[in-house]
């Protein structure tokens, strides 16, 4: 019989017990086994309470250069695997996540602090994307091209070769699914680093890949510092294309270390979205969306709707809904599972309240939260309250930056033009939200926003198979979809004379 999370969840919360997997890997996942790191062991914490749970390795530079070996080396194999073999080992990978989701999902919320329903719509999700590119793995086709009567000509789809894959903490499962499951549909083998501070469900996912029959040395996971693990993986010159999703400053820092080895790159970086709220739109439904496109995840979302870009002869009707759904709002431990879990890391949460604590000195309106706590006082770790930062100027900090908390920045603007100019206003392009009734007013917003995705009378939209990704300091390249696939392929033309 499986265990569920949430009793998983009540032997930790009420006596402190992990489950019996607390065997958790302290070694990397090298060659097809868990190994010893080159370096020392770091703590991972429980961000409910703010305490270590368990230890992990801190890899070096040597612990990447045996996990690129091993990746370089099962390529040779690996890129000439059928599309049926790919294709069947991506299905059956979906359907061990599916199996482990409980276990796995206890883990995920565990180590990053989401709620265990966010952690198990992460699972769903990471498995959606092994199915997704299961199907598409069958459909790898080149062209034939027309040229002249004495040649024919045609392309291959080719596996660009060793990827390396550099992961963030927020959706550690699907962000990591998301990368290497198109890898190796494309036939490209794997070198991924989990964040410092969610490595558990990476090296378990090696391990489960494993076990759907995935041979030695396709997938690889070194854990261990980013400015360590993560810069020698994109110093690596047989790294042939590094998908990195995180910060602007360690995406360029990530890109300057690709550059002298020329390796291609799929940059998700931040983003400070906005949701667009006209005149005519649902206030209900609109504020509905507004709380889950900001507080999901506690805000901790590269796409999260953090901008509330709204017309001001609704706003202070949005505003009143809006502040009346977020004081409703329950915050605690991921494991108790209310609507708002735990920041990651006491430093994010520094960060989250120097912003707000700033916005406040400057005289900003925070008609709800502002300050730092969970609901039951057992929860001793990192929490911030859901909070509203009204009437912004639009050169705000709170406006410009990103901050990546439960914290929503309110631009009051007259009209279209003016929604579009404050949506348009920051050095990010990753998302945006428009909500209204009248379809031409939505359309020409959507056309004219500056943004990698756009959706219409709803926040969250769209699934593995609609593209992702950013304009500007939020990166390039796209993810999802067909389009996720093409970071790994790499296009051969070849001509015969006849
Ligand atoms: P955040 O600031 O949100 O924590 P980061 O960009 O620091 O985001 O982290 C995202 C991922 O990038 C993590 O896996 C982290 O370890 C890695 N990382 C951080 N700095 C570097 C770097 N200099 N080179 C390569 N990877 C890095």
């Amino acid at each position: 019989m499986t265990i569920s999370a949430s009793q998983f969840a009540q032997a930790y919360l009420s006596k402190g017990q992990l489950p019996d997997l607390s065997k958790l890997p302290t070694g990397h996942w090298i060659n097809g086994a868990f190994c010893h790191s080159a370096g020392s062991a770091m703590e991972s914490f429980d961000p409910g309470l703010g305490r270590a749970f368990a230890s992990f390795s801190a890899g070096t530079a040597q612990d990447v250069a045996r996990a690129v070996e091993a990746a370089n080396t099962a390529l040779k194999d690996w890129r000439h695997s059928t599309p049926e073999q790919r294709s069947h080992l991506l299905n059956r990978m979906a359907a061990l996540l599916l199996e482990d989701l409980e276990t796995l999902a206890f883990f995920e919320s565990l180590d990053s602090g989401k709620t265990l329903t966010e952690a198990r719509g992460d699972l769903r999700s990471a498995a959606n994307f092994f199915a997704y590119y299961a199907s598409v793995a069958r459909t790898l086709e080149g062209r034939a091209l027309p040229t002249d009567a004495q040649h024919m000509s045609w392309t291959l789809r080719e596996p660009v070769g060793v990827t390396a894959h550099i992961i963030p903490w927020n959706y550690p499962t699907s962000t990591f699914a998301r990368s290497v499951a198109p890898a190796l549909a494309a036939g490209c083998t794997v070198v991924a680093k989990p964040a410092e501070t969610t490595p558990f469900t990476a090296l378990l996912m090696g391990q489960l890949l494993a076990k759907a029959g995935l041979p030695a040395g396709v997938v690889n996971v070194v854990t261990g510092l980013g400015p360590v693990v993560g810069a020698a993986l994109a110093q690596h010159p047989k790294v042939r294309h590094i998908t990195f999703t995180g910060s602007v400053q360690s995406g360029v820092t990530v890109a300057q270390s690709a550059a002298p080895h020329v390796a291609s790159l799929t940059l998700e970086l931040g983003g400070k979205s906005p949701l667009i709220a006209l005149s005519d739109c649902n206030i209900d439904t609109t504020a509905d969306a507004a709380l889950w496109a900001i507080y999901s995840n506690a805000g901790q979302i590269c796409s999260a709707g953090s901008r509330l870009v709204v017309q001001r002869s609704i706003h202070s009707a949005l505003l009143e809904a809006l502040v009346r759904k977020t004081s409703l709002l329950r915050v605690g431990h991921g494991l108790r599972d209310l609507d708002v879990g735990a920041i990651n890391s006491g430093q994010q949460l520094a960060k989250i309240a120097g912003h707000v604590d700033a916005a406040r000195a400057r005289g900003a309106a925070i008609p709800v939260g502002g300050h730092s706590g969970a609901d039951n006082p057992l929860d001793t770790g990192w929490f911030y309250r859901p909070t509203i930062l009204d009437d912004l100027p639009h050169n705000d900090p709170c406006v410009q930056e990103e901050i990546f908390g439960p914290v929503l920045a309110v631009q009051v603007v007259d009209d279209d033009e003016e929604a579009l100019a404050a949506a348009n206003g920051t050095a990010f392009g990753l998302y945006a939200g428009i909500f209204t009734q009248d379809i031409s007013r939505a359309l020409r917003l959507a056309r004219d926003l500056d943004a990698g995705q756009v959706t219409i009378n709803d926040y969250w939209a769209g699934g593995v198979s609609v593209p992702f990704g950013g304009n500007k300091q939020s990166g390039y390249g796209r993810e999802k979809g067909q389009e996720g696939l093409a970071a790994y392929l790499s296009t051969k033309s070849i001509s015969v004379k006849v």
